[in-house]
C-alpha cells in the first residue's frame, strides 16, 4: 500500500517536470522565430494575420496566397473589412488568401512586403503584348502573363480613343533582376528609403508578371512622381479598373500598402475585382483585409 501511494506520487512528479520543460522548450522556440524571420515555412492553415505588435526590422513573412474558385461574376464580392483579421475569405466565398507558395499563379495573388512570391516563382504564360514601349528591346520587363497582356492592348486602344498615348515602361521582373535592382537602390538612398519605393527580391508584383508601370508614350516622368497629375494618370485612374487593373499603390496609402504613392505602377486582378476594390477607394490590402505592418521610420 505505502510502496503504490510512492509510486503514484513519483508518476505525478515526473509528470510536472515533463510539462515544465515542455513548455520551457515552446517558448524557447517562439523566441527563436522572432529572432530569425529569415525562415519563410508556410503554414498552410494559417491565414495571413496582422500583428499589431511592432514587427522586425525585416518584412519577411509568411507568404500568403489568393485563389478565385469560381470566377463567374455576380455581386458577391465585396470587402470584408468587418471580419475578424484571421477571416480572409470573402463574404461571398469566393476569394480565400492561400499562402503564395500553394498557388503563385493566382490572378489575385497578395505579393507585398509581408507576403513573398516562391524564390524560383516564373509565370508560365509570359508573353509579349502588342503595345508601345518606353524601350524598343524585346527583353522581360516588356513581358506579362497573357490575361494581363490582353488587358493592357485594350485598355491602350481605348486611351488611344481618348486622345491619350501610353507605353509601358517595365513588366515582369524575374526574382534576380528585382535583386540586383534593389541592392542598387540600397546602395544610392539607404535601405529604409530604398524600402519606400522598392521591393525586396521575393516581394515585388512585378514578378507575378501581371504589374506594369506605365507613362505617356513620350516617357516624360516615367516612374517618376511627376507623372502624378498628367492627363494619362488622370485617364488611368478613371479607367484602368473597366480593364481589370488597379492603381496598386493609392495616395495616402502608404501607411497600408507600404509604399508611395505610384500612379504608375498598375496590378492586373480582373475587371470584376479591380472595379469592386476602385469604387470603394480601398487597396488590395484592405481588401483581404491583411494590411502590411509599416514598421520603418
Ligand atoms: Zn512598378
Amino acid at each position: 500500500m505505502r510502496k503504490a501511494t510512492i509510486s503514484v506520487f513519483g508518476l505525478a512528479v515526473i509528470l510536472i517536470i515533463a510539462i515544465a520543460a515542455f513548455n520551457s522548450l515552446q517558448i524557447n522556440a517562439s523566441i527563436k522565430d522572432k529572432d530569425e524571420p529569415a525562415s519563410v515555412t508556410v503554414q498552410s492553415n494559417k491565414p495571413p494575420v496582422v500583428e499589431n505588435t511592432t514587427p522586425p526590422p525585416d518584412q519577411d513573412a509568411e507568404p500568403p496566397h489568393v485563389e478565385q474558385p469560381s470566377p463567374e461574376p455576380d455581386d458577391g464580392v465585396k470587402n470584408d473589412s468587418n471580419s475578424k483579421s484571421e477571416n480572409v475569405t470573402a463574404d461571398s466565398g469566393q476569394l480565400v488568401v492561400e499562402p503564395a507558395t500553394a498557388a503563385p499563379e493566382s490572378i489575385a495573388a497578395l505579393v507585398n512586403k509581408q507576403y513573398a512570391l516562391p524564390e524560383d516563382y516564373e509565370p508560365s504564360d509570359l508573353v509579349y503584348p502588342d503595345v508601345d514601349f518606353t524601350f524598343d528591346e524585346k527583353i522581360d520587363k516588356r513581358k506579362l502573363r497573357k490575361v494581363a497582356a490582353d488587358a493592357l492592348e485594350e485598355m491602350f486602344e481605348a486611351a488611344k480613343e481618348d486622345g491619350i498615348f501610353l507605353a509601358g515602361v517595365s513588366g515582369y521582373r524575374s526574382h534576380d533582376t528585382q535583386k540586383a535592382l534593389f541592392n542598387r537602390y540600397v546602395k544610392k538612398d539607404g535601405l529604409e528609403n530604398a524600402r519606400r519605393y522598392s521591393a525586396e527580391p521575393g516581394h515585388s508584383e512585378h514578378q507575378t508578371g501581371l504589374a506594369i508601370d506605365v507613362s505617356g508614350s513620350n516617357g516624360k516622368c516615367a516612374a517618376q512622381d511627376c507623372f502624378a497629375g498628367t492627363k494619362e494618370a488622370e485617364w488611368l485612374e478613371k479607367h484602368a479598373a473597366e480593364y481589370g487593373f488597379i492603381i496598386r499603390y493609392p495616395k495616402e496609402k502608404e501607411s497600408i500598402t507600404g509604399y508611395k504613392y505610384e500612379p504608375w505602377h498598375l496590378r492586373y486582378i480582373g475587371v470584376e475585382l479591380a472595379l469592386s476594390i476602385t469604387s470603394q477607394g480601398i487597396t488590395l490590402e484592405e481588401y483581404y483585409n491583411a494590411a502590411v505592418p509599416v514598421s520603418n521610420e
